[in-house]
């Protein structure tokens, strides 16, 4: 049975990526392979907003997330935390045996610049964790103001988590002073899961330079080494980078200003057509993400019985709340390839499969 994720990730894939990923396998030390790789830098290098290489790992996002806290926190790592995969962050800092202070928001909250400040401020801290859209609440927080605030602390490296932004809105790594900016395949790009970007300052390539435990697999300084040559450290996921070939060349031609604004125009469509129908935004008040939107179930809709029916009946699947969410909100992707005429299907289906679902009783 064949049905359309509407989930924030991973997304759909069209077929045009699909044929991509299926060309022969090259040798990933063949000349061929660093052509491949080399002719992506531009590309990516302008859809991150840096001069600074963009490194593509084989892992999904967390081997970079958690790869990063290897290389550059010596000290201690104030992780911003505002749902799920922002928790997670701090936890995972934890696991990696790194000192790290929980700075802690309500899901569905945006990080606060000031929180921030008065962190850094008490000098404890050489690195912080971002994520700028917080895809389980469906919460964007403010990039530029919480940057201008991180960048009054030169010692501190920026670690910044673009998963379900990057390529989807402007993001100017180079001019807002991220110094780690890292995201992954399957939500804003629509690619099959699987690999993972990662551009490096120099000032956070020199500080990975020094630090003594920072393994093999994410090394920052074996990922600059090997960039020089237009290759990866390890064997990549050749397929994947097929993948992303293809999808540049769509974006390229689409034009990134126009896919800024698909995107935004698609998000706003979902919004205001969902609220239209009794449900409230989830997220702040001007911090919806631009990418999902997050509702909350106001209506108390039956969201497991909503989906069976949209997947039954419509060939599509929505997301029925993550983690402590589940049941109580929805979620709702526009990343990707969605058109106009795509989102329309879906929330003319929404609709329909709405109208026969069940309400739950509260008790
Ligand atoms: C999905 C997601 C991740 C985790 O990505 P994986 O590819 O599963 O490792 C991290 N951050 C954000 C914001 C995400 O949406």
């Amino acid at each position: 049975m064949s049905y359309k994720l509407f989930i924030p990730g991973p997304i759909a894939v069209s077929e045009k990526t699909l044929r991509a990923m299926s060309q022969p396998m090259i040798g990933h030390r063949s000349t061929d392979f660093v052509a491949l790789y080399n002719s992506m830098q531009a590309e990516l290098q302008a859809i991150a907003g840096t001069k600074d290489p963009v490194y593509l790992a084989t892992s999904s996002a967390w081997g970079v997330m958690e790869g990063s806290l290897r290389n550059v926190v010596k000290k201690k790592v104030l992780n911003c935390m505002n749902g799920a995969f922002s928790d997670k962050w701090y936890d995972v800092s934890l696991r990696c045996g790194k000192a790290a202070t929980a700075l802690k928001s309500e899901w569905g909250q945006p990080v606060d610049p000031e929180a921030i400040r008065r962190e850094l401020a008490t000098g404890a801290y050489d690195a912080i964790t971002l994520i700028h859209n917080e895809t389980s609440c469906g919460c964007m927080s403010d990039l530029a103001a919480i940057m201008r605030v991180i960048r009054e602390f030169p010692e501190v490296i920026a670690i910044v988590d673009t998963v379900t932004s990057l390529s989807a809105m402007p993001i100017n790594k180079d001019e807002l002073g991220i110094d780690v900016l890292v995201s992954g395949s399957q939500k804003a790009f629509a690619l099959p899961p699987g690999l993972a970007f990662l551009s490096v300052s120099a000032k956070a390539l020199a500080r990975a330079a020094t630090m003594p435990d920072r393994g093999y697999y994410c090394d920052y300084v074996e990922f600059q080494k090997n960039h020089e040559a237009g290759m990866t450290p390890s064997t990549p996921a050749i397929s994947l980078f097929y993948a992303l070939r293809s999808k540049l060349d769509d974006i390229t031609a689409e034009g990134l200003t126009q896919r800024y604004a698909r995107h935004q125009r698609l998000n706003r469509t979902v919004r205001d057509f969902v609220s239209g129908h009794g449900f409230k935004l989830f997220p702040k008040d001007g911090y919806g993400s631009v990418t999902l939107n997050c509702f909350a179930n106001t209506q108390n809709v039956d969201l497991s019985a909503l989906n069976k029916i949209l997947k039954t009946k419509h060939q599509l699947v929505i997301d029925g709340g993550y983690g402590k969410l589940k049941g109580k909100t929805f979620r709702i992707s526009n990343m990707g390839d969605e058109t106009d005429a795509s989102i329309q299907v879906m929330l003319t289906s929404l609709a329909a499969a709405l109208a026969e679902t069940p309400r739950l009783t509260t008790t």
